[in-house]
């Protein structure tokens, strides 16, 4: 391969930027990463737990109770054991997986009511039948909803997961006679917890996606990978020391601004204070910058204006410090008919007592101050653990742009890596992985778009 006289340029240090800069580095390609925040790691990243400013920057808005010295996540995250190529790129960075998750089976505990949990937990059995046996077991659904549910797996498998049409993930259920009671307390968490997409509007598509890709190879895939350590020290951090190593740059604090296009060819990017050269260029940044971006170039303004119809989602994870010595008796389980969503114990991150509620999608709570959130969050939690206090520190983390809008036929207008112009690619979650936003979307994105460059360098 014929190595570039100038580095390749990659805009932004999320997990896709940070994924493509490292492959590159693998083949000693010189990168340069630039990241217009202070600190790398997008939308997956550590934050402070303390009161020392109003909050977190970007499109996170934090705010603080009471003093505290603890690190947590911009959002509680949970990967799968099929995001193969995350942990692919943890091993090159010198990550080990059991340091930076806990990996546990398959398990749904989902509180319903006061007195009222359905639980289903995967044996260690080859896959599918580790999930068969988990349904057909399953502690809160009656036998004929147990059995419903299977015959819906079973045609979903026979159909190798895909569809002709894409439909929603609530037409999808009714179609298949999924009961209310099992639509409410199982296909619903699962379906806005993958794809952060109220069901009457998700993607069915995408989320047969992510059902085939952890359900149908071998049971590690629908493993539960729980972060236990913060998200930057399990990618972002050794990502960039990797990078560095190996000659590459990573510059923070550096927003480019526009890209310089010349006869439909990258030749370079403004930034701030200063023009850079450059002949090969990875946009990783959000959608919306990458289409304003695209849009104020007459080469890749058809590009710039069909990103605009991706519409973002919010998630809101509301922390709450309780006690050290009150803990889940899971790692994390599931609640219904409440604003909150989900609940982890932050036990296996060393910090005992804390608490991570995680809320996705849109809904009235994205109206609600700080105060009433952890109100109603709070009481929530009371309702389910009555002996519990209140919570010694609270912070509430909302991510505006969490996600993309996981909508109907939405893969139909997600973008390849590929631009109209030569020597510029672009990478992210929203680019058409087949998957929901994810990390593994991120950094697959990411991945390919890298290797894309390098068979350019190849013609
Ligand atoms: C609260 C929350 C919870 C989530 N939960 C999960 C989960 O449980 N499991 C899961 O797999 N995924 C989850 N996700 C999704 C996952 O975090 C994202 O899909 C992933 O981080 C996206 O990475 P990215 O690199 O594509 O984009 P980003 O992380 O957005 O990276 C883009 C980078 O570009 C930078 N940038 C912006 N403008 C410029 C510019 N002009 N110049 C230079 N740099 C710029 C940004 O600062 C950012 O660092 C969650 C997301 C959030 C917010």
């Amino acid at each position: 391969m014929t190595r570039p006289e100038l580095p390749v340029i990659i805009a932004g240090a999320g997990w896709a930027g940070l994924a493509a800069a490292v492959e590159l580095s693998r083949y000693d390609i010189p990168v340069t990463v630039l990241e217009s925040a202070k600190q790398i790691g997008g939308r997956a990243r550590r934050v402070p737990f303390k009161p020392a400013d109003t909050g977190v920057k970007a499109s996170t808005e934090a705010t603080h109770s009471t003093a505290h010295t603890l690190s947590v996540d911009n959002g509680q995250h949970l990967l799968i054991g099929a995001f193969e190529s995350t942990l692919s790129l943890m091993r090159t960075i010198g990550v080990r997986e059991q340091q930076a998750f806990k990996r546990i089976n398959l398990s749904l505990t989902i509180m319903c009511g006061p007195n009222k949990t359905v639980d289903l937990q995967t044996p260690n059995l080859p896959a599918p039948l580790h999930f068969v046996w988990g349904l057909l077991t399953a502690n809160g659904l009656s036998l004929r909803e147990r059995f419903k549910a299977l015959w819906f797996y079973h045609r979903l498998a026979k159909q190798d997961f895909t569809l002709a049409e894409d439909e929603s993930c609530a037409s999808l259920f009714d179609r298949h006679h999924q009961s209310d009671n099992v639509i409410k307390t199982l296909w619903k968490p699962l379906c806005l917890g993958s794809l952060n997409t109220p069901i009457d509007q998700a993607s069915a598509q995408v989320f047969l996606r992510i059902l085939r890709e952890s359900l149908t190879h071998t049971r590690h895939d629908s493993n539960l990978l729980l972060p236990q350590q913060d998200l930057s020290a399990v990618v972002p951090d050794p990502a960039m020391d990797f990078i560095e190593r190996r000659g590459g740059s990573v510059k923070l604090g550096q927003r480019v601004q526009q890209l310089h296009i010349n006869h439909e060819e990258i030749v370079g990017l403004t930034l701030d204070d200063r023009s850079l050269k450059a002949r090969h260029v990875i946009l990783a940044t959000p959608c919306q910058v990458t289409a304003k971006l695209c849009q104020s170039n007459p080469d890749t303004a058809h590009l710039g204006d069909s990103l605009t119809r991706l519409r973002a989602n919010p998630i809101c994870t509301v922390y709450l410090q309780y006690p050290e010595d009150f803990s889940l008796k899971q790692d994390m389980l599931g609640i219904v008919d409440t604003v909150s969503q989900w609940v982890f114990d932050r036990k296996i991150y060393g910090q005992a007592g804390l608490m991570a509620v995680v809320i996705s999608g849109p809904g009235k709570h994205m109206t609600l101050s700080n105060a009433q959130l952890i109100q109603t969050v709070t009481s929530e939690l009371a309702q389910h653990f009555p002996h519990w206090p209140q919570p010694l520190h609270t912070m509430v983390v909302r991510e505006r742009r969490a996600t993309f809008h996981c909508a109907v036929n939405i893969n139909k207008i997600r973008p390849a890596n590929t631009t109209p112009v030569q020597g510029l690619w672009i990478a992210g979650d929203y680019t058409n992985t087949g998957l929901p936003a994810t990390l593994e979307g991120a950094v697959r994105s990411g991945v390919r778009a890298a290797r894309r460059v390098m068979e350019s360098m190849n013609e």
